[in-house]
């Protein structure tokens, strides 16, 4: 290759931190990788040894109500309650509102490093298809900055019960959503609704993401009915669950058996720590975050997420992955030999293999050129230190620089 390229990184520190590195872009992929690159290029940088990681990809976020209620006195309440208040929320807002609270969101994250977002979308009888619509048309408008995926997300409704729901998630699918995605523990027939879910998967070709067992109560037994019937389906590798609280409520020997099918399944876990926080501990109740030691030990893929940005169901969400990899580090104990650079490839590589949403995701010869230089040397200095994002570049072109954004 002796022709120009666009952008070369020099010294560039991988996750693993052994050595530095030169990183040759061309266009929005990544042509090279290697030791002293000696490309002409039209633009070099040398970040100097700070650590460079693959864009960070949020796996579970819900931008098409990102802001709304966020401002609502916290009292200690159910998830129903605060779907009211999200509710409430939405009817304030028209279609525009809906891409300006994405927008919003998703500018925000980008600043610090979230470059792909897994984005769940409220299908439903308040307002049909109309989130779906506007996140549509923005996933559009924002394709050059954020890589989009939409998961059609039928709310608390029981797929079951109402023909005119199930048919809302059908449509949503043919219009184009990526995934299909649900809350069975809403639905006084669980298996019934996951045979929806199934069935709609298949016809579309489509991977699943389900809300799953939100919730402290050790007898809640979704995820196990889920990776059942997923094998059932011959859906390997095309699912993943979010939340799994329950998990880390059942009995060791429950758990174990769980795990075990889950694995089989191929299914990915995405943990949401901040929500769960948030919303499952409340009233002295044990806070709800997966097992995420115990899923990484029998060889799940697990990543992380940040679900809610400043709404009724969590205020406090800023959807910053750096601060969810520290309070996951912080309530699981993840240290050791569950190292810092784990919780970082759980946050870019891991998060990838859960949704699809990139191919060959990771910072070599071919990939996206998604990269994040954080001002640090070591993933533990990068976590703990909560380290300021030096430079952000997507597709190959450099969108933030120390939190501002360039775009
Ligand atoms: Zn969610």
């Amino acid at each position: 290759m002796n022709s120009e390229i666009d952008l070369l990184v020099k010294n560039a520190r991988m996750i693993d931190g052994d050595k530095l590195v030169d990183i040759a872009i061309s266009g929005k992929k990544i042509a090279l990788v290697g030791e002293e690159v000696a490309l002409p290029a039209k633009l070099k940088l040398n970040v100097a040894g700070k650590l460079t990681i693959p864009g960070f990809i949020d796996a579970h976020m819900h931008l098409d109500h990102a802001c709304l209620g966020g401002d609502a006195k916290w009292i200690p309440r159910t998830h129903e309650e605060s779907e009211k208040i999200i509710r409430e929320g939405r009817k304030l807002i028209d279609s525009n509102g809906v891409k300006e609270v994405a927008a919003k969101a998703a500018k925000a994250v980008l600043k610090n490093g979230t470059t792909a977002i897994r984005t769940h979308v409220n299908v439903d009888r308040l307002f049909g298809l109309r989130e779906l619509k506007a996140i549509l048309e923005f996933k559009r408008e924002c394709a050059e900055w954020m890589d989009l995926q939409i998961v059609a997300f039928p709310s608390r409704e029981a797929l079951t019960r109402s023909s005119e729901s199930e048919s809302l998630l059908k449509q949503a699918m043919k219009l184009g959503a990526d995934v299909v995605g649900g809350l069975p523990n809403v639905d006084p027939d669980p298996d019934g609704y996951l045979e929806i879910i199934f069935d709609l998967a298949k016809r579309y070709k489509a991977k699943i993401d389900l809300h799953v067992d939100e919730t402290n109560d050790s007898k809640s037994r979704v995820l196990e009915l889920y990776a059942e019937k997923a094998l059932e389906n011959e859906y390997v590798g095309k699912v993943a669950a979010s939340h799994c609280s329950a998990l880390s409520a059942y009995p060791q020997k429950y758990a174990k058996k769980v795990i075990n099918i889950v694995k089989e399944a191929e299914m990915s876990i995405i943990a949401n720590p901040f929500t769960n926080i948030y919303i499952l501990g409340q009233n002295d109740k044990p806070n709800g975050i997966t097992r995420v030691k115990d899923l990484l030990d029998s060889g799940v893929n697990v990543c992380y997420a940040t679900d809610n940005f400043n709404d009724g169901y969590n205020p406090l969400g800023n959807g910053d992955m750096l601060l969810a990899a520290l309070f996951l580090a912080y309530h699981q104990r993840l240290d050791g030999k569950y190292s810092f650079s784990k919780l970082l490839e759980m946050g870019t590589t891991s998060a990838a293999k859960a949704t699809g949403i990139l191919e060959n995701y990771d910072i070599e010869e071919g990939g996206q050129a998604d990269l994040v230089v954080l001002d640090a040397e070591t993933p533990w200095e990068a976590i703990v230190f909560q380290a300021k994002r030096s430079l952000v570049i997507k597709k190959g072109k450099i969108v933030a620089k120390d939190g501002v954004l360039v775009i």
